[in-house]
């Protein structure tokens, strides 16, 4: 039985250990602290909690002094220990936050208790729920673990700021308002118990009185002729537990430094020479106390026991897929973290792809600027100016020069073609353009969708950046391309286009074809006539056009074979090269995560550790069998 609650000791300092102190706010780890149980000092100041807590340990060793004194929690450990030869072992104390270090002197460890509870609330005099744990061996404790709290306070001293008190009384209320502890509410018998902060709280808290532990201390204070016998004997309020009454060392024993054994012989004294109370003596005194309070707390421990084991068993598998979601934590060497960066590319990669391959969108917004885009754009280009006939009449006139053209202006067609195929340069440049946009999207919206990459956005961004600038290089080849193939159609006209243009010069006579239409056309136009100028411009019009129908075939195959195709080949080939060359440090900034996101990865590693270890612990002890 005595291995229970030493269990329950060292689940609570693996909790301490761990940053595992309940109290932890939305979106917390599973607290393991919060289902262990515990008991709880509860009272105001000067009701005499620190007393009692030292007539349990039989030691003086708590801070004192006027004023709010107990500042953080403390949780105090007590370890019966027996020596092997049955002889008693030596007596020592043990603080968690400076193991292996024992104290034999209680002065000393008062000293520690101040000096640690200000390391924590800083130089001011603030309070902290983080639990200061103290740990006593001795052949003269029973084995239990009582918490000591802040003092519930009205008003603030000692400078102390007012909102103190506010602040302590949500500490303390957030500590006994768990279903696991049990109350010690202390009241001072020369004081109404109506008007006790802890017989309030408790009643508040624990309406049933089922965990709370009511104890009266001051009986030797009371005014004679006045007794606590309706409050002991549970008329007063009644809870489910007898109520007990203490006699504490008063100041003055303090100030005479009155040990700490006379002083539990003369409380034993008072109560069986106590004409009121004799009949009670049995079942009083802080010796009466802690035994019942020890097999209480084994009780309760045993009986919570299977709910704290599923309790930690579902809080591992929880934190257990958090880890997997969060990622593994990566190994510092080169080798490790070229493997990992790698397979983050390939992640990106494998999204990028998708998008333009099909399945997830964007592919499609590339063929819309092929098929939409670019022919909208040819069709608004203004030939219909250029062709004008006052526009055709002055090209051909300049072709020609002084010496009139014989047969048909061929200097003229030529000008006039090569100007108009210029203007086939913008719509070419756009598409590049157009689609290196979509690209470029393309890579921003797979950087967010590799889910991946989300804990590293150092490497994120040098992803980015450097598909981002892959894209640059691509496009710039693709518009060397496009407006190549645009400058192509200038440099070699179609002659077989001319050879077969049908007679309209003079003739509404489409059907001739041919040789005859040649020689009909080129004898039968007039220099300069509306109407031969009128032909000339719906001719180039139709070479023209003709263009326009190659080049809305060839530019999209241009634009693919040189962005398209090549981001799907070698978006992050220059990264890779660039990576390849870098050595472990320069990996690792790569590799930096988002901090939030590391931290949330330790702490619940961290935690899982716990569990995992409370688990081992409850395991060994072997409960119930
Ligand atoms: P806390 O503020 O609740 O921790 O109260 P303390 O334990 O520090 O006690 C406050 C004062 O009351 C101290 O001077 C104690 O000596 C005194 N005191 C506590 N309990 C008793 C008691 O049962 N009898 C007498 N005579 N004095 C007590
Ligand atoms: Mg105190």
């Amino acid at each position: 039985m005595d291995s229970l609650i030493g269990l329950v000791n060292r689940l609570q300092r693996a909790c301490t250990a761990l940053g595992d102190y309940g109290g932890e706010s939305a979106n917390a780890l599973p607290t393991l602290w919060e289902s262990l149980p515990s008991v709880v000092v509860l009272g105001g100041q000067s009701s005499g909690k620190s007393s009692v807590l030292e007539s349990i340990v039989g030691r003086d060793f708590l801070p004192r002094g006027s004023g709010i004194v107990t500042r953080r929690p403390l949780v105090l450990q007590l370890h019966k220990t027996e020596s092997e030869d049955g002889a008693s072992a030596q007596e020592y104390a043990e603080f968690m936050h400076a193991p292996r270090k024992r104290f034999t002197d209680y002065a000393a460890v008062r000293k520690e208790i101040e000096d640690e509870t200000a390391r924590v609330t800083g130089p001011g005099r603030n309070v902290s729920p983080v639990p200061i744990h103290l740990s006593i061996y001795s052949p003269n404790v029973v084995n239990l673990t009582l918490m000591d709290l802040p003092g519930l306070t009205k008003n603030a001293v000692d400078g102390q700021p007012e909102s103190i008190v506010t602040e302590i009384e949500a500490m303390v209320r957030s500590y006994v308002e768990k279903p696991n502890s049990i109350i010690l509410a202390i009241s001072p018998a020369n004081q109404d118990i109506a008007t006790s902060d802890a017989i309030k709280m408790a009643r508040e808290v624990d309406p049933t009185g089922e965990r709370t532990w009511g104890v009266l201390t001051k009986l030797d204070l009371m005014d004679k002729g006045t007794n606590a016998l309706d409050v002991l004997e549970g008329r007063s309020y009644r809870l489910q537990h007898p109520w007990i009454g203490v006699v504490n060392r008063s100041q003055q024993d303090i100030n005479k430094n009155t040990d700490m054994m006379s002083a539990r012989r003369r409380e034993r004294e008072f109560f069986s020479s106590s004409p009121e109370y004799s009949h009670l003596s049995s079942r009083m005194g802080s010796e009466y106390l802690a035994k019942q309070l020890s097999k209480y707390l084994e009780q309760v421990i045993k009986s919570r026991i299977p709910g704290i084991q599923s309790l930690i068993n579902s809080s591992i598998d929880n934190l257990e897929s958090e880890l997997d979601t969060l990622g593994r934590p990566i190994a510092g060497d080169a080798g490790a973290q070229l493997y990992s960066i790698l397979e983050l590319c390939r992640a990106f990669d494998h999204v990028f792809k998708s998008h333009l391959d099909g399945g997830r969108t964007g592919g499609e917004r590339v063929y819309q600027t092929f098929d939409q885009k670019l022919p909208a754009a040819l069709k608004r280009l203004p030939f219909d100016k250029h062709l004008s006939m006052q526009n055709v009449r002055k090209i051909v006139a300049e072709a020609d020069g002084y010496q009139p053209h014989l047969i048909a202006p061929e200097q003229g067609y030529r000008r006039l073609i090569e100007s108009a195929l210029v203007l086939l340069r913008g719509p070419a440049e756009a598409v590049v353009d157009e689609v290196h946009f979509v690209l470029r999207d393309l890579i921003r919206q797979s950087i967010n969708e590799t889910v991946e990459l989300k804990r590293f956005p150092t490497l994120q961004a040098e992803i980015a950046a450097a598909a981002t600038r892959a894209l640059e290089a691509f496009r710039d080849d693709s518009k060397k391309l496009a407006t190549r193939l645009v400058d192509m159609e200038a440099s070699y006209l179609t002659v077989e286009f001319f050879r077969n243009l049908p007679v309209q010069a003079a003739a509404p006579e489409p059907e001739v074809k041919g040789t005859t239409a040649r020689v009909k056309n080129a004898l039968g136009i007039d220099r300069y006539t509306d109407n031969s100028l009128r032909t000339i411009g719906s001719n180039v019009s139709a070479y023209i056009n003709m263009v326009c129908d190659n080049l809305k075939n060839s530019i999209p195959k241009a634009v693919a074979h040189c962005q398209v195709r090549e981001a799907k080949r070698s978006l992050l080939d220059g990264f890779y090269t660039n990576v390849g060359g870098r050595d472990s440090k320069e990996l690792g900034r790569l590799l930096d995560e988002d901090p939030t996101l590391m931290s949330r990865r330790k702490a619940a590693g961290q935690r899982l550790d716990l569990l995992k270890r409370a688990r081992d612990e409850i395991d060994a002890v072997g409960w119930g069998k």
